[in-house]
């Protein structure tokens, strides 16, 4: 959604505030594959009138759904960001003034006098995102042999410790003594 901040710019409110949902698109950064969201992404945005720039705050709440990274039960996860940018709206300040990487990197263009603020949050989220989920923080993860839930006890390897016996061949030559 563009923010139109006309009333903003001519001077008819110095502050103004916007509660919307958004779900990211193609023309905008999307989130992973793995990261399905269970409800639209909600934002809350207020910008605020300063002499030559607007002060946009902006904070989101994405509620999504993934994999766990060791035993691929489903993951649900709530994610709140927070971003700041401003909006230059003096084009004279655009001029000879020294800028450093930080300061074009929360720089938020305008176009006919609209802002989007999807595309900042949607960039804070990746950059909040793990690298990856856990069901909890000691899930034992899969048997690597059977393929059972470790955690649901159904493995009983561990217990039979039964050799493969595509395995038992390679351990017969590991024992062979050497020569
Ligand atoms: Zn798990
Ligand atoms: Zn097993």
């Amino acid at each position: 959604m563009r923010l139109d901040l006309t009333a903003l710019l001519e001077g008819r409110a110095s502050s103004q505030e916007w509660d919307f949902t958004y779900t990211p698109d193609a023309d905008g950064p999307l989130l992973p594959d793995d990261i399905r969201l269970t409800e639209p992404i909600a934002a809350h945005v207020a910008v605020t009138a300063h002499y030559g720039y607007l002060a946009l705050t902006a904070d989101a709440s994405c509620v999504y759904e993934t994999e766990c990274a060791r035993c691929l039960d489903v993951v649900s996860r709530t994610l709140t960001v927070h971003a700041e940018r401003i909006i230059e709206t003096d084009a004279a300040s655009g001029g000879g003034t020294q800028r450093d990487a930080d300061y074009e990197d929360n720089l938020l263009t305008m176009e006919n006098g609209t802002a989007d603020a999807q595309d900042c949050l949607t960039e804070e989220i990746l950059l909040n995102l793990p690298m990856y989920h856990l069901c909890r923080e000691d899930c034992p993860g899969l048997c690597p042999r059977c393929g059972k839930k470790r955690a649901e006890g159904g493995c009983t390897c561990d217990a039979k410790k039964e050799i493969d016996p595509r395995l038992a061949i390679l351990q017969k030559l590991l024992e062979k003594p050497e020569e």
